[in-house]
This record gives structure tokens, sequence and C-alpha cells, in this order.
């Protein structure tokens, strides 16, 4: 089917569209709702669009509409369809939940291999690099504004690790190509929201290297940030991204780990693989979701709980050698 047209489809008609994202919002979610956000306030005007996020990083701020976010979800009030984007299942939407329930219709763009088209009509293709590049897709190419390309931009860099993970494909860089002709500057936009950190991310990274333990013969490399390292270096989860890539870069290692402490006994856990070992199924098996490559969970019990229950679902998945304990 042509892409253009089923977004036409489903906006015909409509006149109010909730649109939400994931819990903690990331690059590829803020992206993707303001991309979408400002698309229909320019090719569909006569639309009421709202976006429901979480507070977003402060670096996505400069995106055009960031200012418009709502971060509550309003009582009484029924859209006639919401979109949800880059969201593995409908939990994960937190708040704007309740907005998706009551809506009378809903739709899902996603490229997360756990989806399970929890919505009314579902585009949901996993091996895309993002759900950017997915609205891109879904978008009049000769119709993306700056500001449309710009989130766009953050979206596909974010989710590709800056066009460098194994899911950036020929069509990704095409997707960038056709949005960098639009004038973005995308050199400051890549440094300005992924590359610089603050002083508190750079020593909090350099903490969890440091801390960092070799597990598994050498195949799993895990660290951990209590929330009283959190409390003292005042960081926020979203300070603490890119961590678990940087884990991921040791030699040899097939697996990195990095959970952080959400509230007592509770850890936001993230995975992150090299290929031969299937992240996304493990994160799964615990309740979580993502990518075979990155995914994600939260998980409950002391971190030795936590981290022993992991190391357990991975060595099922090494070859026997490795798997051993060393
Ligand atoms: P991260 O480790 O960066 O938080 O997430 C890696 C990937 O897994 C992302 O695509 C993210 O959306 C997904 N993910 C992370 N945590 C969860 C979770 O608790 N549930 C689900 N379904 N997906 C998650
Ligand atoms: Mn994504």
């Amino acid at each position: 089917m042509n892409m253009t047209k089923m977004l036409d489809e489903i906006l015909k008609d409509k006149t109010s569209v909730a649109i939400g994202g994931h819990v903690r919002p990331d690059g590829d979610c803020v992206g993707a709702c303001m991309g979408l956000y400002l698309y229909m306030a320019s090719v569909y005007p006569k639309i009421q669009a709202d976006v429901y996020l979480e507070e977003i990083p402060e670096p996505f701020e400069f995106l055009r509409g960031t200012e418009q976010i709502k971060h509550t979800a309003p009582k009484n009030k029924r859209y006639d369809l919401f979109i949800s984007l880059d969201c593995g299942d409908s939990e994960r939407l937190g708040f704007s939940e309740s907005l998706f329930r009551t809506a009378e219709s809903t739709f899902c763009v996603d490229h997360h291999i756990s989806n399970q088209s929890f919505a009314d009509i579902n585009y949901i293709v996993p091996d895309a690099s993002s759900t950017c590049e997915l609205l891109f897709r879904l978008m009049d190419q000769t119709r993306i504004t700056k500001e449309v390309a710009e989130a766009l931009y953050v979206g596909i860099a974010h989710d590709t690790g800056v066009f460098l993970y194994s899911c950036t494909a020929p069509e990704t860089m095409e997707a960038a190509a056709t949005l960098l002709r639009t004038g973005i500057d995308a050199n400051a936009i890549i440094d300005r929201t992924y590359y610089v950190k603050t002083y508190i991310q750079n020593q909090i990274l350099g903490r969890a290297l440091l801390e960092s333990i070799l597990l598994l013969n050498h195949k799993c490399i895990a660290s951990v940030i209590t929330k009283n390292v959190m409390d003292f270096y005042e960081a926020k989860p979203s300070d603490l991204e890119g961590i678990v890539s940087q884990l991921r870069n040791t030699e040899g290692v097939e697996v990195a780990i990095f959970m952080y402490e959400l509230e007592n006994q509770v850890f936001k856990v993230s995975l992150r693989s090299n290929g031969n070992v299937n992240v996304s199924t493990i994160a799964q098996y615990f309740g979580g979701g993502g990518h075979e490559r990155a995914a994600g969970v939260t998980m409950r019990g002391t971190s030795y709980d936590v981290m022993n229950n992991l190391l357990r679902q991975i060595a099922h998945q090494l070859p026997k050698e490795s798997g051993k304990q060393k």
C-alpha cells in the first residue's frame, strides 16, 4: 500500500487527535511525536492535535513546539484518534494510557519486535531503524518542512547511534538525505542532543565504567547505579543515557547490562547485545521488551537477585563454554 495514503486514510474525518509516546521519552520518541505533530499542523491544519509526553530531556527542547507538550491527561476528554509512537505496549504509554483507552480509534507506529499490535490499526516494522524512519515513510516527502525534518532527524540519529548500529539500512540513509535537503543543521543537532554531556553525566558514566564487572567468562559486562549514587549526583534517569552503549563497546563482550535503581529495590535494566544474544527475548521474559540488540525491563529485588536472574537467561543463549562462570 502507498504509505502516504495510509496516513491520509487514517486521519480522514478526524477532528481531534492525541499523540503519545513511551515513559521516560528518548530521542526517537520525542522526535516522532514532535515530527508528526508539526507535520499535521501544516498538512492537516483543521485537525486539533495534542502531544502527551512526560517531561522531555532538556537537549530536545530546541525542537519547534515542545513547549506545547501536555504532561497530564485531562479527565473527560475523548479524542477521535490516539496515535501511539515508539511504544511497545499500551502500559508503557504511562499517564496517557487513559486517553488511549477512551479514544474512538487507535493507531500505533512502532519498530519494537516485542510489539503485539495493541492498537486498532498498527504499522509495526521491527527491522526499521526508528519510529521516525517509519513516520518518514508515512509522510508526503514534498511537504516535510525544516521543523519536521529536524524532529525526524533527531529520532533516526539517536536510534541508530548516529548511523552506526546494524539497524541502519540504505533506506535509513535515504530518509536522512531527504531530511538534510530541507536545510537542517545536522551537525549541531547531533552534537547538542547526542554527544554533549553535562559534567554530572560524565562523572556518573565514569563511575559506572569504573565499577563495572565482567561475568560469564568475560562475555558479559554489568554495572549498577544505586539510588544513593543517583541522589548524590542529583542525576535523573535521562542523565544515564549512553552508559550501556559504552559498556557494550568493551572488547570480547557479547552482552552489556546496565541498571539503575528507580526506587528502593526497583531497577530499570538496559540490555545491549553485540549480535549473538537476543536481548529482546530476555527482556520480554521478565515483562519488558525492545529490539534484538537493545532492550529494557523494570525488575524488582536486590541488585544481586536481578543480576542473577538476568545472567541465568543470558547464559542459556551463550555457547556452553562461554556460559560458564569464570
Ligand atoms: P533502553 O535500554 O535504552 O531504556 O531501551 C532499549 C529499548 O528497549 C528501547 O527501544 C526501549 O523502548 C525498549 N524498552 C526499554 N525498557 C522497556 C520496558 O520496560 N518495556 C518495554 N516493552 N520496552 C522497553
Ligand atoms: Mn525507537
